[in-house]
């Protein structure tokens, strides 16, 4: 068999890993040039751990911490120039996948001075300073992958730059500088992860390696998307996000990015969507692009998530993602010229055509209900119910966001209901930063019966999840398996009405 695979980095996982594997530096020279972005790095503790292993090795250290999102060349030119006149022998990057793909530029403009117009030309030469990387969220795999992915004006989108050279020597991965990654970055950067490791099985570079690593990956992934949805992520499951992020970035190295990232660019260089929202809001389409031509291709992604159907993980990632962007159709004929002409489209198992992408970009921002096609042909026919007879006003109160406190007892159902912006700016409750409102409803005989059976048993699991959908609501019973239970619609002016009658707990304390 005709393959290739290639994963040079040494990955050592653990928490407190930097400290315990400070020896791993020694050999990297004197000094380092620690490279974070602006302030996460000094708030979750990784920039005082990797300080504290670096003193204790007896190594000196500059610091470049101005790192942007999405980084374009002045700042690693910057850090470059930093580098040099501190005498630094090696870069040590800490964070996302910016500060990441910066320090590689940083590393290889401190050891050859390339002009900005060549920055993306290829021609790299043959040395860069070694580099080591402490991600911080779980979704780029930059420490794992030999790319940089750096913003380029001139050509208004963001380019790979890959050589070799980017591989870091060390990747250390420790989980505990996850804890507080706010819910919107981490559902942005896990589907970051998710696609990659699902466009590595889209690629025509696949092989054994690269797919097993793959399908496993989605796997450890799938396992978190709810628990991520709820923002009730455990140590163990970002433990597990932050490997299966790494082994992304191994599926990529070795078999590039396909389509997908080329179409997300410019979601991210026009209208400023996060990376890996930008690749989440064009997933089904694509993947329903490449059923068109290998159902089994898409159907093998599918099983490795553990899902039945493309509606499912539909399903999965408007929750992860809430209310879509609005974006003018008359963009898309741009967006669909710059990544039919990308260089990922030589990675692609089915390449798509300059009228395929396009169609693939009405198809993700087309304004038929959010979730409607998907949520039908996962429930068959999707029916309106009266809200007052699940949840009656009279029977429901909110409760205080930061507390989000349930009295126990089998009579009382969690409810979280999720807002868009435009809706939750209308009503006169307490709604969290997310546009969640929290409450419970109690002693509602309907629902009671709905929650029976396997239900009685895990009562405290039981949630019901009020959605914006667009014109309408969508109302889902969860059991206590997280299973679905029941899915319903209800209308926008009933949820309206069930605020302004219930009882509403304020900050003060006063109803
Ligand atoms: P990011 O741009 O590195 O960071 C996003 C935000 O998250 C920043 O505000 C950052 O704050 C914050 N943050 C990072 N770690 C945190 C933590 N532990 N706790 C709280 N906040 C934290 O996001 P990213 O999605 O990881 O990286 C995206 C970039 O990577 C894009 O430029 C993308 O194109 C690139 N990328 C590279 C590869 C590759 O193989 N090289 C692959 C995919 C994507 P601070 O700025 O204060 O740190
Ligand atoms: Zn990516």
């Amino acid at each position: 068999m005709d393959m290739k695979y290639w994963a040079p980095t040494r990955v050592l996982s653990g928490t407190g890993c930097l400290m315990s594997y400070r020896s791993e530096l020694v050999p990297l020279g004197k000094k380092a040039l620690i490279v974070t972005g602006s302030s996460s790095a000094k708030a979750n503790g990784s920039l005082a751990d990797a300080v504290a292993a670096l003193e204790a090795n007896g190594q000196k250290w500059a610091l470049y911490d101005r790192v942007p999102a999405n980084p374009g060349a002045a700042c690693a030119y910057e850090g470059a120039a930093l580098a040099r006149s501190e005498g630094c022998d090696f870069v040590l990057a800490i964070g996302g996948g910016s500060p990441m793909d910066a320090a590689k530029v940083m590393a290889l403009l401190a050891k050859k001075d390339i002009p900005e117009a060549d920055l993306f030309s290829g021609a790299y030469g043959e040395a860069a300073l070694p580099i080591v990387c402490v991600p911080t969220t779980a979704g780029t795999g930059s420490e794992a992958t030999q790319y940089a992915i750096i913003t380029n004006d001139a050509a208004e989108t963001k380019s790979g730059i890959a050589t070799p050279l980017f591989f870091p020597r060390l990747a250390l991965l420790d989980a505990k500088y996850l804890a507080h990654v706010p819910r919107r970055t981490m559902v942005n950067t896990v589907i970051d992860s998710l696609s990659h490791s699902m466009e590595g099985m889209l690629s025509c570079r696949a092989n054994e390696i690269t797919d097993a690593l793959a399908a496993r990956a989605l796997a450890m992934v799938a396992e978190c998307l709810g628990p991520l949805a709820e923002n009730s992520l455990t140590d163990a499951m970002r433990e597990r996000l932050l490997l299966a992020s790494a082994m992304g970035g191994m599926v990529i190295a070795n078999t590039g990015t396909t389509a997908l990232h080329a179409m997300g660019y410019s979601l991210t260089y026009f209208h400023g969507i996060d990376h890996g929202r930008a690749n989440g809001l064009l997933i089904v389409a694509y993947l329903g692009f490449v059923r068109g031509s290998r159902p089994a291709l898409v159907q093998r992604i599918l099983s490795a998530l553990g899902m039945g159907d493309l509606a499912t993980l539909a399903w999965t990632l408007e929750r992860l993602l809430g209310e879509k962007e609005r974006i003018d159709a008359s963009e898309f004929a741009k967006y669909a010229d710059k990544a039919a002409a990308s260089k990922n489209i030589a990675n692609c198992a089915v390449p798509p055509g300059r009228d395929e992408i396009l169609a693939m970009f009405a198809e993700s921002f087309s304004p038929r209900r959010f979730g409607g096609d998907a949520a039908l042909s996962r429930h068959a026919v999707i029916e309106y119910v009266r809200l007052e007879d699940y949840i009656p006003a009279a029977h429901f109160r909110t409760i205080l966001p930061k507390l989000r406190d349930v009295p126990p007892g089998v009579t009382e159902i969690p409810v979280e209901l999720e807002l868009s912006p435009k809706f939750s700016s209308k009503v006169d409750v307490p709604v969290t930063w997310d546009g969640k409102v929290y409450g419970f409803v109690h002693d509602n005989d309907r629902l009671k019966a709905v929650f029976t059976g396997k239900m009685a048993k895990a009562y405290e699991s039981r949630r019901v999840f009020v959605n914006d959908w667009g014109d309408d609501f969508l109302v889902t019973l969860e059991n206590g398996a997280r299973d679905c239970e029941a899915t319903f619609l209800v209308t926008a002016d009933e949820v309206r009405a069930l605020f302004e009658n219930c009882r509403v707990l304020r900050d003060d304390g006063t109803i």
